[in-house]
């Protein structure tokens, strides 16, 4: 602590060199009871503006000063006398430790002999040793004639506060190989911890889970980090998540007790388990990994995000995108199979008559019909309103000729083109050259194929409206962005996604066996 204002000879006590310590450590909260002696090191800690709450039980001090550890970041600090004080506080310990949840105790004991002395380095390291790595408790004994002794002020060593635990990230191979496992999965579940909630990493896992298109079970204390309400959210059918899951990706958590220890039959035998903990000798505990990422919450997932944006993108993040840019009350026109069933999923509608799609009789080609009546009835009706038309690359084919209608009775429509190069799927042109060669396209190119990167925005450019082609992420929100902005000009943006990316499995097959 850098408290150079002190006068050469000024006497400061053991009390109050415990409460400036912890003040330099940034310890705003202390709860515990006191007594011989530790009282004046709750009078010392008030004094620096620590914040005292008087507890009647030193177990009740000792949860409460954990959960501050788990609310903040930093420890909060629990103060106990000495023989049944500390006993009482073994119990909140005890739990800290159980929880991962940084936590100091401060004991008084019986007075000491000289060797003792250097008491004061151990704050630091005790800071450090409650935050770093896997959070937990700490215990420091001051013992009792410290307290009340005084000693210069000039001959104490203040120690600046520590610094914030570091950041470790995943290895990058480790990182492919668990999306690569994703990928593959056909049930894969997101298993959210409190060790996810402690690293604050809810922004990076609500998108993951919007881009990936990932269900997920919180365990108790991790509910929140995504909302509950959320579309992909399977805490009500947990134990049928549980069970049939393919791979399961572990956020922060144990498999303990609370997770049936990973093991059948609440488990599948050969489930793959995906874990992501900062705690290495966690990694493999009851059930051996199928990947290991070691490292904090919040970066890993942060390096997720940017390994997604390198890939392809698949419905999910497509709809992900369009789901943060379009406005709420805008007029929802789509059709399409992939595109028409995973845009009602992925996005909410607000309003009333505002969706038209494929309707009772499934059919395909309506979109731009509707699209152009939505239009024609909005700039009458209400005119701040747009209307967006979400279109399979098969499905606006039956009549993206309406595209000249558009453009001529100048409709601002937003059309996107959600582009897989087929019906159901199709193939990329690597695929689609090879395909090639065994002859005519007629006898060999499978039936659900259409031709690889169409440029269907140049349908829209053709009649002066704006059109967009877009590959990557980044792109496809500059074109969204551009054309919600600009409520004059009708366009279309061609957005190429995977043409092998598909919706999750149904379990129903007889409704979608047709989906090749
Ligand atoms: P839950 O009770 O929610 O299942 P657990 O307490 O069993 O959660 O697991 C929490 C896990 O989170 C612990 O294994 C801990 O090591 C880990 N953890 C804590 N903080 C971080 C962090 N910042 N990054 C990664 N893992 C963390
Ligand atoms: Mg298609």
């Amino acid at each position: 602590m850098a408290s150079g204002s002190a006068a050469e000879g000024e006497a400061v006590s053991g009390a109050q060199l415990i409460a400036e310590s912890l003040k330099a450590q940034n310890i705003e909260y202390m709860f515990g009871i006191v007594g011989i002696p530790v009282t004046e090191i709750a009078i010392a800690a008030q004094a620096v503006g620590i914040k005292y709450v008087g507890m009647r039980n030193e177990q009740a001090a000792c949860y409460a000063a954990s959960a501050v550890g788990y609310l903040t970041g930093r420890p909060g600090v629990c103060l106990v006398v000495s023989g049944p004080g500390f006993l009482h506080a073994l119990g909140g310990m005890a739990n800290a430790t159980m929880n991962c949840w940084p936590l100091i105790v401060i004991g008084g004991s019986c007075d000491r002999n000289q060797e003792t002395m250097g008491a004061f380095q151990e704050f630091p390291q005790a800071v450090r040793t409650s935050i770093y790595g896997r959070p937990g408790s700490c215990y420091i004994d001051i013992p009792g004639d410290f307290v009340n002794l005084q000693v210069n002020k000039s001959s104490v060593k203040y120690v600046e506060c520590c610094l914030p635990p570091p950041i470790s990230m995943s290895e990058c191979s480790a990182l492919s190989k668990a999306a690569s496992i994703i990928a593959h999965s056909k049930q894969p579940l997101l298993i959210i911890g409190k060790g996810a909630a402690y690293s604050h990493a809810e922004n990076n896992i609500r998108k993951l889970v919007d881009l990936c298109g990932l269900p997920f079970l919180p365990t108790p204390m991790a509910k929140g980090v995504v909302p509950d309400n959320h579309p992909n959210c399977v805490a009500a059918a947990r134990s049928t998540a549980l069970q049939h899951a393919d791979v399961i990706i572990l956020l922060g958590a144990r498999l303990n007790w609370i997770l049936h220890f990973g093991l059948p039959p609440r488990f599948r035998q050969d489930v793959k388990v995906i874990q992501i903990d900062i705690c290495a000798e966690e990694l493999g505990n009851n059930v051996r990994p199928a990947a290991i990422l070691l490292g904090d919450i919040n970066a890993v997932t942060k390096q997720g995000l940017a390994l997604q944006k390198s890939l392809p993108m698949n419905y999910y993040t497509v709809f992900h995108h369009i789901r943060e840019l379009i406005p709420k009350d805008c007029i929802l026109v789509s059709e399409g199979a992939n595109t028409m069933d995973i845009g009602r999923t992925m996005l909410p509608n607000y309003y009333s008559c505002q969706r038209l799609d494929a309707g009772t009789f499934g059919t395909m080609g309506v979109g731009l019909g509707f699209a152009i009546a939505a239009a024609m009835v909005a700039k009458d009706q209400t005119p701040e309103k747009r209307v967006i038309c979400i279109e399979g690359d098969s499905a606006f084919g039956f009549s993206g000729m309406e595209v000249e209608t558009i453009c001529r009775y100048n409709l601002p429509i937003l059309i996107i083109v959600v582009n897989n190069n087929g019906i159901y799927t199709g193939l990329d042109a690597d695929a689609w050259k090879e395909m090639l060669k065994f002859g005519d396209p007629a006898t060999c190119v499978p039936p659900v194929s259409l031709l690889p990167n169409s440029h269907y925005e140049e349908i829209m450019s053709a009649f002066g409206g704006k059109g967009y082609f877009v590959k990557t992420p980044e792109e496809l929100q500059n074109a969204l962005k551009a054309s919600v902005s600009d409520k004059q000009t009708p366009s279309l943006i061609n957005v190429m996604i995977d043409p092998q990316s598909e919706r999750k499995k149904q379990e129903f097959h007889w409704l979608t066996r047709s989906n090749l």
